[in-house]
């Protein structure tokens, strides 16, 4: 059978950049097809930036940043302008997630999740740069010191294809809060969402040319590229691959531009005999079927005692088999199209590999009734070698490998035997080997007994090849400002 989806309402006729307060063709009048990742037809076309486009964003926001007036307003003043997008994303957020499920295959019920998410972002840090306090220092009779704390600039916004308008309003946010504009370029696979955004933030109110918009690839001469080596772009913030990363790395060097890196993982989930197996299971699970496995935080390794190893293969597996899989836009699906043939193929050779490396217990192929489009099975191999590839390298699908251990020796060593170190989950009723092992497990987040919640205020980020720097709360405001430290003696 052939799948088919309507397109959401409001589709707009094509894809276009978002230059100076203005809807734009690239300059050569070069476009690129989007996909729909069900019947991976093209459904739209979108406008595919280059050098000189992105000189044209970055013209308009240096002009927004040296003209003012928002790098100067009260922070409570750009805060009522973030609360407003706040309120318009969330008045929007069944069509954004509609547009977001479509153009991404992620089942709905998530899209609309990672959409009052979104909303959230702006919530939170408008909020944290009102209560922001900077440091003062006295000696007494000696010197008074304190911070002045000001905007950077024209920062370059670089994101990828996984929940697209979460992740850019997780820059977005505090990059413009903070009084700097931006230039964003949202990944190619998936620019629908981003779309809304120059109408959600004219509604709101904020200036012509604080944000820009260039759609397009990354590659050398495209938009990504350009926008990484524009002399007048002090600040990078990117997520994606590792290997993305690192060439975004050396190509920023010869500016010694600040960078934040968000990059890849291959977290693990340990599991110990005295845990919870339900809770372990269930959210072990969910820890890699959901999103379609598109996660960067995926517990996409689970590392279990082997006196509870036969019993929670068992139970993985059944239960993996009865995650349903579907169209994106029904809300029973839990698991639908990976968002592009390309990735679909990448995913499908780990499968592949996988059967010649483990044991396939679960899934392993296309989902019956799905002939077209980019879905896979919920995917389990067990009995998987540390040395096997499906253990070290990211698929960032619905696929998940099962190592046994028999000590916590041996599973701190397992949990700690990749490049990755972005998050690790671990189960088990002994707090105190819970702590020691977070102590010891080489992540930037550590998960306890739970999955994934966490307070905007916490630090995220990876370490290894996992990332550079951390965002969340203070910490994206310090990236996305200076601070200059005063000193006056007294
Ligand atoms: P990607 O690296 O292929 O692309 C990400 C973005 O970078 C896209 O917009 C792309 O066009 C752009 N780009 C590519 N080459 C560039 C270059 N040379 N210069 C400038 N820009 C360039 O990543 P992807 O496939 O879109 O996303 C999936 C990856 O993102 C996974 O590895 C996943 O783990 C990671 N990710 C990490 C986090 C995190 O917070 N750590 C969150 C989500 C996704």
């Amino acid at each position: 059978m052939t799948q088919s989806t309507t397109p959401p309402a409001d589709m707009p006729e094509k894809i276009r950049h978002y230059i100076n307060g203005e809807f734009v063709d690239s300059i050569d009048g070069d476009e690129f097809d989007v996909l729909n990742p069900v019947t991976n037809e093209p459904y739209i076309k979108a406008a595919s930036g280059k050098k000189a486009d992105i000189e044209a964003a970055v013209a308009s926001a240096k002009k927004a940043f040296d003209e003012g007036p928002w790098p100067t307003m009260l922070p409570r003043e750009r805060a009522r302008v973030l609360n407003k997008i706040a309120d318009i994303v969330e008045s929007r957020k069944d069509e954004l997630a509609a547009m977001e499920s479509f153009d991404s295959g992620l089942p709905i019920t998530q899209a609309k999740g990672q959409a009052a998410r979104a909303a959230e972002n702006f919530r939170f840090f408008a909020d944290l740069i009102v209560a922001q306090v900077d440091d003062a220092f006295k000696v007494p009779g000696r010197q008074a010191n304190y911070v002045n704390r000001k905007p950077i600039g024209v920062a370059g916004l670089i994101t990828p294809w996984n929940t697209p308008f979460m992740l850019e309003s997780w820059k977005l946010g505090p990059a413009i809060a903070t009084g700097n504009t931006v230039v964003l370029k949202p990944a190619e696979f998936t620019p629908l969402s981003a779309s809304l955004w120059p109408g959600i933030f004219e509604e709101a109110g904020l200036p012509t040319g604080v944000f820009n918009m260039v759609n397009g690839f990354g590659e050398e001469g495209f938009a990504g590229d350009s926008l990484v080596k524009h002399p007048d772009v002090p600040l990078i913030s990117f997520t994606g691959e590792s290997k993305t990363g690192q060439t975004i790395f050396a190509n920023a060097a010869p500016w010694l531009k600040g960078l934040s890196m968000e990059l890849g993982g291959k977290s693990p989930a340990v599991v110990f005999a005295d845990a919870d197996l339900d809770a372990a299971v269930n959210a072990t699970i969910f820890g890699v079927f959901s999103l379609n496995g598109e996660r960067c935080t995926a517990g996409s390794r689970i590392l279990v005692e082997d006196k509870i190893y036969d019993e929670f293969v068992e139970r993985y597996a059944a239960q993996a088999k009865r995650v349903k899989v579907g169209l994106p836009s029904d809300p029973s699906t839990e698991v639908a199209a990976l968002v592009h043939p390309e990735h679909y193929e990448k995913v499908m050779s780990y499968v592949e590999i996988g059967k010649s490396e483990a044991r396939l217990v679960a899934g392993g192929g296309r989902p019956e009734g799905f002939e077209t489009g980019n879905f896979v099975q919920p995917t389990v191999f067990a009995d998987v070698k540390p040395d096997a590839r499906i253990f070290q390298e990211e698929i960032f699908g619905p696929v998940v490998a099962i190592t046994p251990f028999t000590s916590d020796e041996e599973a701190l060593e397992l949990a700690n035997n990749t490049k990755y170190g972005l998050a690790a989950y671990i189960w088990t009723s002994d707090l105190k080997r819970a702590h020691n092992f977070s102590q010891a497990v080489e992540s930037g987040m550590v998960w306890l007994n739970s999955n994934n919640v966490r307070d905007l205020r916490t630090p995220f980020g990876g370490v290894k090849a996992s990332g550079l720097g951390h965002e969340g709360g203070y910490r994206s405001i310090d990236f996305y400002t200076e601070q200059q430290s005063v000193h006056i003696n007294l």
